[in-house]
């Protein structure tokens, strides 16, 4: 092995020995939580040398750099998560590989997702990704709708072609409520969750907790955590 990959095989057994422990302590089993490996600003050698080390689930937050490094691990089996802010000029090309988006916050880009995912012929998953920190009626300052827009645009997810709506995704919030209480934002984040399925019923994933606080999210129920930093080392610059 290069030392690059014994370096990600040793940081990834730690990630997995923390998912674990929590698991435990939730009393929950090891499989009901999925772990997304954020590899960000990250080049394809990294997300070639996860694959090889058993990682399925890879995130991206930027168009720009997830573009060519998913064209350059298309012979990889991995499920690919967009999980940045996205704008609809962008969507075409996210479209291409992202098997699931966590970050839909708005009825805009519902319709472009749709309309994209129907000329690509696939099926792209879904995520409503909620701010927890945002007023109601408005957008959070990282992307999200405010909890009293979720209903809505689960809605027009579940009723767009070439869309399936899969669950809720959240980010802990710098601000508001919520600010340094990861664990009663992911408690209220499962709290959306339970609602969302009585009308949408397979909408069951719950994204939640991130390389600092994951623990939280695995005791609040997360079913997918998205760990970068603990995986890969402290990006270089803010991705
Ligand atoms: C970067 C990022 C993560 C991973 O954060 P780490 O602190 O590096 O684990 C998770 N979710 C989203 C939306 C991100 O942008």
């Amino acid at each position: 092995m290069t030392d690059r990959k014994d370096e990600l095989a040793g940081n990834l057994a730690k990630v997995e020995e923390r998912i674990t422990a929590a698991c435990v302590a939730a009393g929950r089993g090891r499989e009901e939580v999925t772990l997304i490996v954020v590899t960000k600003t990250y080049p394809a050698a990294d997300v070639r040398a996860l694959s090889d080390l058993g990682v399925r689930h890879v995130a991206e937050n930027r168009d720009q750099d997830a573009s060519p490094k998913a064209a350059e691990c298309v012979d990889l089996p991995l499920t690919w998560h967009f999980v940045g802010q996205l704008q609809t000029n962008k969507v075409r090309s996210v479209v291409g590989y992202a098997d699931l988006v966590q970050s839909v916050d708005r009825s805009k880009l519902v319709t472009a997702l749709s309309k994209e995912a129907v000329r690509a012929e696939r099926e792209v998953g879904c995520l409503i990704q909620v701010a927890l920190d945002a007023g109601e009626n408005e957008r959070g300052e990282r992307g999200g709708v405010a909890p009293g827009g979720i209903g809505k645009l689960a809605d027009l997810v579940a009723g767009a072609p070439g869309l399936r709506l899969d669950g809720l995704m959240t980010v802990a919030p710098l601000t508001g409520e919520y600010a340094g209480r990861q664990q009663a934002a992911f408690e209220r984040l499962m709290d959306l969750s339970t609602d969302l399925r009585r009308s949408h019923p397979a909408a069951n994933m719950v994204s939640a907790g991130m390389s600092a606080d994951l623990e939280q999210a695995v005791a609040a129920g997360a079913t997918h955590v998205r760990v970068g930093t603990a995986v890969l080392g402290v990006r270089p610059r803010l991705g």
